[in-house]
């Protein structure tokens, strides 16, 4: 048994990005090409954060419960992990510009 909500989202063309509910997995699906590369695209992140800016269709009403379904899924746990890998990444290539810096300085010495 399942549940599908769909959403008709304005990008720089006109997609369509569909929640699909099932009992143990939630299924987002968008009609945009980095949809169709596996890439999380913003449509579907914005929806899924409660964003209805770019939503033509007239069911805006229903992001809240997709965002519901949203909450109740591992997509939130794995937004989290996701930010936090982003600020690792920031750190290690800080690291790797100081560090290029560093190497640089001795070059310039030697
Ligand atoms: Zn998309």
């Amino acid at each position: 048994m399942s549940e599908i909500i769909s959403f008709k989202v304005q990008g720089s063309d006109l997609y369509q990005v569909d929640f699909i509910n099932t009992i143990d997995k939630l299924k987002i699906h968008c009609s945009c090409p980095a949809g169709q590369n596996f890439t999380v695209c913003k449509h579907r992140k914005n929806i899924m954060n409660g964003i209805t800016d770019n939503i033509t269709s007239d069911n805006k009403e229903q992001v809240d419960k997709v965002k519901q379904w949203v909450d109740l899924s591992i997509f939130l746990e794995l937004f989290d992990y996701l930010k936090t890998l982003e600020k690792d990444k920031k750190r290690i290539l800080k690291k790797v510009a100081d560090t290029k810096k560093h190497i640089a300085r001795y070059m310039d010495h030697g």
